[in-house]
C-alpha cells in the first residue's frame, strides 16, 4: 500500500489550508460536509491523525471516528428529517476510495429516495453553509 500523502486534499482541510463547511471538531476527529453530497446533510468524519484508510489507521482512532459518526447520524436524523442513515467508507482505489485520508461518510436518507451518484453535482456554498450551521448547532446540544 502506498504511504500516506500529507498533501492530500483532506490533510489540507485539516491544516486549515483549504476551506470546508465544518460541522464538528474534537481533539481526535474532524467532520465537514461533502461538497458533492449524495443526499442533503452528507457529512465526512475524519481522524486528525495521518491515516490513509482502514488498513493503516490506529484502531482507537478508528473507534473514535465511528463514535463521532454515530453522534452525527443521530443529530442528522432530526436536522434533515431523515428516515435512515447510510454509512460508507472506502479503502484504496479498488475499494472505491478517491481521497486518501480516512473518512467515514454519514448520509441522511429519505424513504424511497435514491442517493445521487458519487461526485455528480457540487452543492451551492450557501446551501452547504446553512446545513453545516444547523448540524453543528444540533451537535452542540447533543
Ligand atoms: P471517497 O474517497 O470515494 O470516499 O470520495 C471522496 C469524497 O470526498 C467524495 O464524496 C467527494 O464528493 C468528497 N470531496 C472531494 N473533495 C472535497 C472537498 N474539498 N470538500 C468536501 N468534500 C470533498
Amino acid at each position: 500500500m502506498p504511504a500516506y500523502d500529507p498533501n492530500n486534499i483532506f490533510a489540507k482541510i485539516l491544516r486549515g489550508e483549504l476551506p470546508c463547511h465544518k460541522v464538528y471538531e474534537d481533539d481526535r476527529a474532524f467532520a465537514f460536509l461533502d461538497i458533492m453530497p449524495r443526499a442533503p446533510g452528507h457529512t465526512l468524519v475524519l481522524p486528525k491523525s495521518a491515516a490513509r484508510n482502514i488498513l493503516d489507521v490506529d484502531a482507537d482512532d478508528l473507534g473514535h471516528v465511528h463514535k463521532v459518526a454515530q453522534k452525527i447520524a443521530k443529530a442528522a436524523m432530526s436536522v434533515f428529517d431523515a428516515d435512515g442513515i447510510t454509512i460508507q467508507q472506502f479503502n484504496e482505489s479498488a475499494g472505491g476510495q478517491v481521497v486518501f485520508h480516512l473518512h467515514v461518510h454519514v448520509i441522511p436518507r429519505k424513504e424511497g429516495v435514491s442517493m445521487k451518484p458519487p461526485a455528480s453535482e457540487k452543492e451551492k456554498p450557501e446551501v452547504l453553509s446553512a446545513h453545516a450551521l444547523k448540524l453543528a448547532a444540533a451537535l452542540k446540544d447533543a
